[in-house]
């Protein structure tokens, strides 16, 4: 019989890695489908519009709101994003393991819709890490870095709704942990 796949959330503050971890963990293992948001961010330099995000006009993304076409959105540091739900429905019926990747606001709201979902947090070692690797990015001015360090000290309050935090030290460590939880939070889904 097809399994369906389940649910994912991936959170983290900015800064934490979490792309890195997520273009690792897809590479090293199947059966992940990683959801692409829209957004009305700009994109930065090297980003192409319907790989890293659909990258959409405000009065575009109010649309899809109306039409009911996002799972989820939110607002974050002055513009929306939000997750599409034709592509989730299908990978999940595909059988896949559907990862979002998301803020904490989007996160409580998928577990609403869906409480089987997975939510998992990805933090950085320590507070100084997190600046550093934000300003080491070198693609936000730091306005917008200081914008986001302050939503992460906002942020930490709907942490606790969380299954699961890892730690992004070492990349293949955090990347086999991530792996390693899914996996065995799938075995018991399946069982019951
Ligand atoms: P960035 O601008 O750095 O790509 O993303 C900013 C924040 O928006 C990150 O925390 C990211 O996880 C979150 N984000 C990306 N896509 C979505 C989405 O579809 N919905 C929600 N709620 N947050 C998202």
């Amino acid at each position: 019989m097809d399994q369906k796949g389940i649910l994912i959330v991936l959170s983290g503050f900015s800064g934490a890695g979490k792309g890195t971890v997520m273009k690792r963990l897809m590479e090293k293992y199947d059966n992940y489908a990683l959801s692409i948001s829209a957004t009305t961010r700009k994109p930065r330099e090297g980003e192409q519009d319907g790989r890293e995000y659909f990258f959409k006009e405000t009065e575009e993304f109010e649309k899809m709101i109306a039409q009911d076409e996002l799972i989820e959105y939110a607002r974050y540091v002055d513009n929306y994003y939000g997750t599409p739900r034709s592509y989730v429905e299908e990978q999940l019926a595909a059988g896949k393991d559907v990862i979002l990747e998301i803020e904490i606001q989007g996160a409580l709201k998928v577990k609403e819709k869906f409480p089987e979902t997975l939510l998992i947090f990805i933090t950085p070692p320590n507070a100084a890490e997190l600046k550093r690797r934000l300003v080491g990015r070198g693609t936000e001015t730091m306005d917008v870095i200081e914008g986001r360090l302050s939503r992460a000290k906002e942020e930490a309050d709907g942490i606790e709704a969380y299954d699961y935090f890892i730690v992004n030290d070492e990349l293949e460590t955090c990347v086999d942990d991530l792996h390693a939880v899914i996996q065995s939070e799938k075995k018991k889904t399946v069982r019951n």
